[in-house]
């Protein structure tokens, strides 16, 4: 884990006041895990915990990850690198470019490899790794986005962390969860963490027949745990990474109403389907949901999100 002191910051539970939830009657608090710290972001520091703890445990040199050239995942990864004094190298997918999240990640010393879309693929095939352990010998690798039960119990402190925060914010309990999806790896450790306890609502970032249920059903399945307790909730409007008017509207008035800043990939979404279910009127008036704010920003400086008319 890195340690809370290596931390900038710290992840608050606050009230979260939007007019369309208290119409409703239903009441919000959002836990900012993008006040975490100014570099690694959100919900990435916690999905990365248990790998940082197996680099240190086995003293390995470092860690080796992949992703795209916006990824939050590499951008955290690089970042705890230059952080906590261990080697990070990331397998970038596609023609090299020169996104914000590329210049942060080579100053904080990662080492990037650019894949062409056909050898990304092969990243499921055991030649695959071969190759880059040659490379890189005894570097942990951790998978894409951090999808793993060991990153999914990285996550797990999550929930006493928000318990913990409960009472100076006036609630005594609560009865959900509501956080952006996109392996679910991090809503999974929160399912992990209630055990059935409160329901875990998880707003798809990406089209549901990419398989994510079948994975974070596999995912729990894999930690001895029912595949119960959450429900996958369609968030993705016109698909991963798309955006359109409607939602960067949505966006935008939302960040003013609550002083908070969103991204169009992952928390703005997750927002609007909130706001879609709440007045649909699925959840009982009196009705407590934690709303986690996964960060993301730094990804949001390129702002190449397609724009669907
Ligand atoms: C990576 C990320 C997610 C998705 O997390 P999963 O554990 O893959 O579901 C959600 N929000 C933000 C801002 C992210 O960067």
């Amino acid at each position: 884990m890195i340690p809370s002191d290596a931390l900038g910051g710290q992840a608050p539970l606050e009230p979260l006041n939007l007019g369309w939830a208290r119409k409703a009657g239903v009441e919000l608090a959002l836990l900012r895990l993008d006040l975490l710290d100014p570099l690694i972001s959100g919900n990435k520091a916690f999905k990365l915990s248990g790998y940082l703890a197996q680099r240190a445990a086995r003293q390995a040199p470092g860690l080796i990850s992949l992703g795209g050239a916006h990824s939050n995942h590499l951008h955290a990864l690089a970042a705890a690198g230059h952080r906590c004094g261990f080697r990070t190298v990331g397998l970038v997918r596609g023609e090299p470019a020169t996104t914000p999240t590329v210049k942060d990640v080579l100053a904080f010393g990662m080492r990037l490899h650019w894949l062409s879309y056909g050898e990304y693929r092969a990243r499921y095939q055991l030649a695959f790794w071969e190759r880059w352990q040659a490379e890189y010998p005894g570097f942990v690798h951790v998978p894409e986005g951090g999808e793993s039960l060991l990153g999914a119990l990285g996550c797990v402190p999550l929930v006493r962390h928000v318990v913990a925060q409960l009472a100076p914010l006036g609630w005594d309990d609560f009865d959900g969860w509501w956080l952006a999806a996109g392996t679910g790896t991090t809503a999974a450790g929160l399912v992990i963490g209630e055990a059935g306890r409160r329901q875990v609502h998880m707003a798809l970032a990406g089209p549901e027949r990419h398989g994510v249920g079948k994975r974070i059903a596999a995912l729990l399945a894999q930690h001895g745990q029912a595949d119960q307790g959450y429900r996958l909730v369609p968030a993705c409007r016109h698909g991963f990474g798309q955006s359109d008017p409607e939602l960067l509207s949505f966006m935008a008035m939302t960040e003013q109403e609550t002083g908070v800043a969103l991204e169009p990939v992952y928390t703005a979404k997750a927002l609007m389907a909130l706001r879609q279910s709440i007045e649909a009127a699925e959840f009982a008036p009196g009705t407590r949901l934690v709303v986690v704010h996964t960060g993301g920003l730094q990804g949001r400086r390129a702002a190449v999100t397609p724009v669907v008319e």
